[in-house]
């Protein structure tokens, strides 16, 4: 039996960098031949939302735009030209909605560095409404017995710590630090660091983040909030420094002190985006410790594939509190507070 595709659906929307977010009727987007149309169910709410609606990047951005890009949700679509996809699966739309396929960086399979990639909830319109067109190759594949309402968060804060753990080379019984460990970013990163063998210490600020941080895997906590000197006690607790430091904190400040507390020979992560930030470091230090600087963008299809598969596999559990699509102002206030803990999924039917 076809599916009846309404001509429109509700969605958030904005027309100008923080103006008002309106949740409203918009008409539901026609395929091109290359893409699927995904029936929305949830999405989660990343703090890159936040950063694009009120512009924190230099960057340009698709306006008017509708934000978004965890989501999870049922084909509906499949463009003339797309194979590998049918009516029913089950999809995750992820911040990257195409890549050229051509050039050096595609070619080798990371295509997260093709420069003419296109970005969900960025330059294009994303999760946050009820069908979402995206392109067919880099869609994410979701297994048909998923749990949709907490897969959301996989598709970005999932994919993306778990490629940053990877890209550290953290060793099984190593010591990762997670800087804002009670985020979106961070409860996930908590787990896979877990599941690959890693000890984990958070970093974040209050008792409340504590207790949860703890709850998710990790042995030790720092607040950043009462700590007299993070690096100190980072090295104290790591008996000598964390072997890698996953930055997943939207704070200069933060990023600034891993470099201080990763150990000798030690890879410190670059993931959180806070805007206009820069990273000082000592030359002499810097070199004398070895030390490894490393950005980690999101990840590859593979990535995808991986992250996803540790999910299903019930290694890790996504931590969220869902809540209707009119509700993103207040998630966005209550993420910007920092008062969050773990993630914010939107039901798109509500
Ligand atoms: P979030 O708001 O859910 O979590 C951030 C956490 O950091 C909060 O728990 C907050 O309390 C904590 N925090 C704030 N200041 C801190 C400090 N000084 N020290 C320690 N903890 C502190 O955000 P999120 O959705 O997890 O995203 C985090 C960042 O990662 C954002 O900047 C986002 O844009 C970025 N991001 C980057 C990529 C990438 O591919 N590089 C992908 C997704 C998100
Ligand atoms: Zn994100």
């Amino acid at each position: 039996m076809p599916i009846e595709i309404p001509q429109t659906q509700k969605a958030v929307i904005f027309e100008t960098n923080g103006g008002p977010l309106n949740y409203t009727d918009i008409p539901v987007p026609q395929i091109k031949s290359n893409e699927i149309l995904v029936n929305i169910k949830y999405s989660g709410v990343c703090h890159s939302d936040l950063h694009a609606w009120k512009g924190d990047w230099q960057i340009p951005y698709k306006l008017p735009l509708v934000g978004g890009h965890e989501g999870a949700g049922v084909v509906v679509g499949v463009g003339e030209n797309v194979q590998g996809w049918a009516i029913g699966d089950l999809a995750g739309v992820k911040l990257i909605n195409s890549t050229c396929l051509n050039c050096e960086h595609c070619q080798q399979s990371n295509e997260t560095s093709c420069a003419t990639k296109t970005l969900n909830g960025i330059n294009m319109d994303g999760t946050f409404q009820q069908y979402c067109a995206t392109d067919a190759i880099q869609a994410a594949k979701l297994p048909a017995d998923i749990d949709l309402k907490s897969v959301g968060p996989i598709l970005c804060a999932g994919i993306t710590v778990y490629k940053g753990l990877k890209s550290s080379d953290a060793k099984p019984g190593q010591w990762v630090a997670i800087s804002g460990a009670a985020g979106g970013l961070g409860s996930l990163a908590i787990q896979y660091a877990k599941a690959l063998g890693l000890r984990v210490v958070g970093i974040d600020g209050g008792a409340e983040k504590g207790e949860f941080v703890k709850s998710l895997g990790a042995e030790a906590y720092v607040d950043f909030t009462t700590s007299k000197d993070i690096a100190k006690d980072i090295i104290a607790v790591t008996n000598g420094g964390a072997h890698a430091a996953l930055n997943v904190a939207s704070s200069e400040q933060a990023i600034q002190k891993s470099v201080e507390y990763v150990r000798q020979s030690g890879t410190v992560i670059l993931i959180a985006l806070p805007p206009n930030a820069k990273l000082t470091v000592d030359v002499l230090s810097t070199v004398v410790k070895q030390i490894t600087i490393r950005g980690s963008y999101v990840g590859t299809k593979w990535d995808t594939t991986e992250a996803i598969d540790f999910f299903h596999r019930g290694l890790i559990k996504c931590p969220i509190k869902v809540v209707g699509m009119a509700e993103v102002e207040r998630v966005f206030k209550e993420m910007e507070e920092g008062k969050i803990l773990g993630r914010y999924v939107l039901d798109t039917s509500k």
